[in-house]
This record gives structure tokens, sequence and C-alpha cells, in this order.
């Protein structure tokens, strides 16, 4: 491990957030990188290919969400929102934007070190299913692809067409939470406030198929007025 570090850079112009961060990081083996600036991290993006990305989106030049539709643009990067403001319309749009989780400020170093694992590991475990026999398995839930068939523990679940296509669509973004209406805009393709409701109606029958009682956060967890996020184990 200690010739194959992860790279981490963190673009965050708050020096005490940011040698906080570092610290924490390169204390559990991992290499970072730092920017103070939002044009500055993209050219240190481009020059050392980290594995993941950690964002604040105040950015004394540019808003932190440039960055992310630059990356976005070419690379499938980990990018995690580092979010002083509890706003939630700003979570919204950094993740519809392709940020793959947020946290908002201030944060502790378990929670930060938890999401960052988290993320390294989304991009290693679609890899993983799609190199595998085409079945998606977290903990005892399978769903084969190809059958369009849902498990749980061998045993089939009997989901809706509509309900299937929500769960395999989260499936296909493991780790990462999915706001409504980007759902909203795979499953049915239009976006309006009953679809919200029609989205909430079909994850609660999911849940329940699932064997999931409510506040249970196995396999799906409710990202309250986020989205959706498919836990990865
Ligand atoms: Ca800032």
């Amino acid at each position: 491990m200690s010739n194959n570090k992860y790279k981490i850079l963190i673009v965050e112009d708050d020096r005490n957030i940011a040698s906080f961060v570092q610290m924490i990081f390169e204390t559990n083996g991992y290499q970072v990188l730092t920017a103070e600036q939002c044009r500055q991290g993209l050219l240190m993006f481009t020059s050392h290919m980290p594995d993941l990305v950690l964002l604040d989106l105040g950015l004394p030049d540019m808003d932190g969400e440039v960055f992310i539709r630059r990356v976005r643009a070419e690379s499938a990067v980990p990018i995690i929102v580092l979010s002083a403001r509890s706003d939630e319309s700003d979570k919204v749009s950094s993740l519809d934007s392709g940020a793959n989780d947020y946290i908002t400020k201030p944060f502790g170093t378990a929670e930060l070190l938890a999401r960052v694992r988290a993320a390294l590991r989304t991009n290693r475990s679609s890899l993983r299913a799609a190199a595998l026999d085409g079945c998606f398995r977290v903990d005892d839930l399978c769903i084969n692809y190809d059958r369009r068939q849902v498990t749980i523990a061998g045993e089939p679940v009997h989901l809706t067409q509509t309900e299937y296509n929500i769960l395999a669509l989260l499936s296909q973004h493991t780790g990462k939470v999915m706001t409504y209406s980007s759902i909203i805009r795979e499953i049915w393709g239009a976006m309006d406030n009953g679809n919200v409701k029609k989205l909430q109606v079909n994850m609660a029958n999911i849940r329940k198929k699932l064997g999931c009682r409510p506040g249970d956060n196995r396999y799906v967890t409710n990202e309250l007025g986020v989205g959706y996020r498919m836990l990865d184990e």
C-alpha cells in the first residue's frame, strides 16, 4: 500500500480547513495535494490525475460548481463537496452537476474518512459489477440486469417495472446520492412536483418489498429533501 497510495486533491481556500483535512488524510496513508482556487485546482487535476477530489463550493476565483462541470466532462473521478452551506439547493445542484456526495462543515474525522472510503469503493464496485456475471450484489440483495430480476437471499422479490427501473438505476450509481430530479428524469423523462410524490410512493413500496421497516436504512438510504442513495455494503 505504501508505494500505491490513493491521491486526494483538496480544493479549499480556507487554510485551517485545508490543513486539517490534509493532516487527516496524510495520517491515514493517503497522498494529498491542495489548491486554494478553482483554476489552480483544475490545473492540478489535469497534471496529477487524483483518485478523488474534496471540493469547497465557495472559492475566491470561481464557484466550485464550475470545477465539477469541467472535470465531469472528461472524468468519472469521485468528487465530494465540502459544503459550509446547509442550504439544500446547493447540495442538489452540485449533485446534479456531477458531484458524488457532499459533507456539511463542520464534519468529524471519522465521517470524512468513511465518506472518502465509500466514494473510492464506488468507483471500484461499478467496475466489479460490470466485470462479473452482470449481477449487482450488496449484502444479500442481488439484481440480475439480464433477467431484470431481484432476489434477497436467493428469494425473488416481485417488483413492478417502474420499481425495478428505480432500483436498477440506484444500483448503477451505488454510493452516490441521486437527487429526486435526476431519478425522475431517468425514469419518467419529465419533471413536475407530482412526480416527486410518485417517486416517494414507489420508493416506499420498494423498501417494503425489500423487507425494510420504516427508518431501516438497509440497501437504500433516504437523504431527506435531496434524494436516495444505494449503499455499497
Ligand atoms: Ca471557501
